[in-house]
């Protein structure tokens, strides 16, 4: 029995302001319909942010940023503060997706710093972690997550790790390449992840969420979200469309909530 999960969706560099504006419009009316116990979040591109926020205000969709820098300012080209993002009013920081470590060399101590700024601000850090196709293959996925969790969440207290969620997005199992993991796989880090939040956190470590995502889509979702220590799902290209995130949502409302 789930009492609240989260779900949403990371858009990448998929969508225009005009094209974020009208995907949001309908969500927001698809949100009416779904239970309250569905916390339902976008991360448009930065610059959708501020119209997105407008449009949202008075809804139940919380917005969340693809990434952020640890400093309120400075001279670094081309990123975006903390200070900037609370302006608009940014509910979620996604922190560490797999496409920002490969392509930008983000790394666990950035992240950790990134969280800890966030959390000053009172945004919602959402750290996405997971192994690679190599590790896996050499038996090192919980090593790897274990150090990930670790590096990324040093220095919490443990009211302030309640404040953050985890999204396990296995590499291997993201993308267009993607191959969706077996669910007994999925249950089986997801348990060890609640494990190692325990032991860093304490009680309070039962209480961060911890998402899946990877390949998730309206033919596996249920598999996913029936797992015990998964409290939400972070989709990609299966909620970039609303018609088939419309799908999922009441799929989902009605195996959980109904
Ligand atoms: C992702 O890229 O984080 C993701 C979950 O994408 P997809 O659902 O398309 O695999």
């Amino acid at each position: 029995m789930k009492n609240k999960i989260w779900v949403g969706t990371n858009w990448k560099m998929t969508k225009t302001i005009r094209e974020g504006l009208s995907y949001t419009e309908e969500l927001i009316s698809i949100a009416e319909n779904i239970s309250s116990n569905i916390e339902l979040f976008i991360i448009p591109s930065y610059t959708a942010l501020v119209p997105i926020k407008k449009l949202t205000s008075n809804s139940r969709v919380h917005i969340g940023s693809q990434n952020m820098h640890w400093e309120d300012q400075g001279a670094f080209t081309g990123e975006i503060s903390p200070k900037m993002l609370d302006e608009i009013g940014v509910n979620i920081i996604e922190l560490g997706h797999s496409e920002r470590r490969q392509y930008y060399n983000e790394n666990d101590e950035d992240i950790n710093k990134k969280v800890h700024s966030g959390l000053k601000y009172g945004m919602k850090p959402l750290v996405c972690i997971g192994e690679n196709i190599e590790q896996k293959a050499n038996g090192i996925s919980k090593e790897m997550l274990a150090a990930q969790l670790k590096v990324c969440l040093k220095d919490l207290t443990e009211e302030q790790a309640q404040q953050v969620m985890i999204a396990y997005e296995p590499v291997w199992a993201i993308g267009e390449s993607g191959i969706p993991a077996d669910a007994t796989y999925v249950s089986e880090i997801h348990q060890f992840l609640r494990e190692q939040l325990m032991n860093l956190f304490g009680d309070a470590g039962s209480a961060v969420p911890l998402l899946y995502g990877g390949s998730v889509n309206f033919d596996n979702f249920i598999e996913y979200i029936d797992i015990e220590d998964v409290n939400g799902l972070f989709i990609g290209r299966s909620a970039w469309n609303t018609e088939s995130f419309e799908k999922i949502l009441h799929r989902l409302d009605e195996h959980l909530f109904a």
